[in-house]
């Protein structure tokens, strides 16, 4: 029956375990069923593209396994087990062949994000790599010493594919990483913030290609061959993808629950089906996706009390996004989309700091790079916050 029924959280990254810890410490005693369709290990999934910097195999980057967490959370962790239905009506989830059906008295979706595939031809697809999550990464690891690599193919500067590429260097390899747009971060930072990144990297030895497109990844030598729509081709052993993600909406579509861009939820994290709420990657909270840790936090906290009986909205503070490219450190807080408002930037070498004010004077966002990052303390102060 639907109230004596557990609480059950899909999916348990960042989102699903950090929501069932922040539950478990209003509530010892209600049912807690967490189901995922990985091997259910929690980690922290921004240490992913640190790895060769910090030399973490898989098992150094994995906290505990699923029985532990399960222990801990007084929890039953169900691994490998992907959710196939909701019946929002009956209150009821649909596991695996559908053979299964658990009732819950609560659902909560914290199914995350999944990378953006770019069409790209070729015979040499199996090796191009995305690495979203653990397994991703021991898969990628494995190919890494199988081929014994020694030069990769970035596709995408973005935020993770920029970390892969200091990562990647600091490591030892050779990179030479693909972006349509002008320069480094380009839809995170302004042009001079950017071009710092940019600079810093080539100076460790990283090489980009900024304005093409990559068409096609072909076998050759025993690597491959990576092909741009400017004719250009570059010679690699590995390919990794980090063109972006795009927040796991399909199950709740097609369960008939309220979609966008993300899984649609007010500021109770409630979705528009009775009893489930959505947090994390796959969430849009009143009109915001934001794919970081900072916030799905705030939800976790404001989402484990409006379970325990106090209501509770999320909101946002200014949240400054740190990346992790040590060879030029980058936090960014960008504006808010459709704002009107001018950069203005110091810039001293590496050392961007890059304001960007309305007419008023106000400050709407800002992007600091090298050792300009020392003044996020004193922006994040003077930023108005993004959810009040
Ligand atoms: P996930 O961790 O993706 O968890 C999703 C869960 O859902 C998984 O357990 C999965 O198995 C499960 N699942 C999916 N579909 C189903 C299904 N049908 N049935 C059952 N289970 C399912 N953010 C920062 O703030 N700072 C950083 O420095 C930073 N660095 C990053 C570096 C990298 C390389 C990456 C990839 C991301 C980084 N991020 C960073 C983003 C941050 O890691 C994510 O926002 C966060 O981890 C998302 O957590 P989540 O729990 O929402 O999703």
């Amino acid at each position: 029956d639907k109230v004596h029924a557990p609480v059950v959280i899909l999916g348990t990254g960042l989102a699903g375990y950090g929501l069932a810890k922040e539950f478990r410490k209003y509530d010892q005693d209600t049912p807690l069923v967490l189901i995922t369709s990985d091997d259910g290990r929690s980690y922290s999934k921004p240490m992913l593209s640190t790895g060769y910097t910090k030399n973490l195999s898989t098992d150094d980057l994995a906290q505990m396994d699923a029985g532990s967490m399960g222990r801990m959370l007084k929890a039953s962790v169900w691994t490998m087990t992907k959710v196939a239905e909701i019946d929002t009506a009956n209150q009821l989830i649909k596991v695996g062949d559908a053979q299964t059906a658990v009732h819950y008295s609560s659902l909560v979706l914290a199914l995350g994000a999944d990378v953006i595939r770019p069409p790209i031809e070729g015979d040499a697809l199996d090796k191009v790599y995305s690495v979203n999550d653990l397994l991703d990464y021991d898969d990628f690891r494995t190919a890494m010493s199988k081929n014994e690599a020694r030069k990769i193919c970035l596709i995408g500067g973005g935020l993770i594919g920029c970390e892969y590429t200091n990562d990647l260097i600091n490591g030892g390899f050779e990179t030479e990483t693909v972006d349509p747009l002008g320069y480094c971060l380009p839809t995170l930072l302004p042009e001079p913030a950017g071009k710092a990144v940019q600079a810093a990297l080539e100076a460790k030895g990283a090489k980009f290609h900024f304005g093409p497109l990559v068409t096609a990844v072909n076998e050759a030598n025993g690597g491959v061959i990576v092909s741009l729509d400017n004719g250009e081709t570059i010679e690699a052993d590995l390919v990794v993808s980090a063109v972006g993600v795009r927040p796991r909406i399909d199950l709740a579509q097609a369960s008939g629950i309220e979609t966008n861009r993300g899984v649609v939820t007010n500021r109770l994290l409630q979705t528009s089906a009775p009893n489930v709420y959505a947090l994390g990657d796959c969430a849009e909270v009143s009109g915001h996706v934001l794919v970081y840790v900072a916030p799905l936090m705030a939800q976790a906290r404001a989402l484990a009390k409006t379970l325990t009986g106090e209501p509770t909205e999320v909101s946002y503070p200014a949240m400054p996004v740190t990346i992790k490219t040590p060879a030029c450190p980058v936090t960014v807080a960008p504006p808010p989309r459709d704002v009107a408002g001018d950069w203005s930037f110091e810039i001293d070498g590496p050392n961007v700091k890059g304001e960007f004010r309305d007419a008023a004077g106000t400050l709407l966002g800002f992007a600091l790079t090298g050792e300009a990052t020392r003044h996020k303390m004193a922006l994040q102060k003077e930023l108005p916050a993004i959810m009040p």
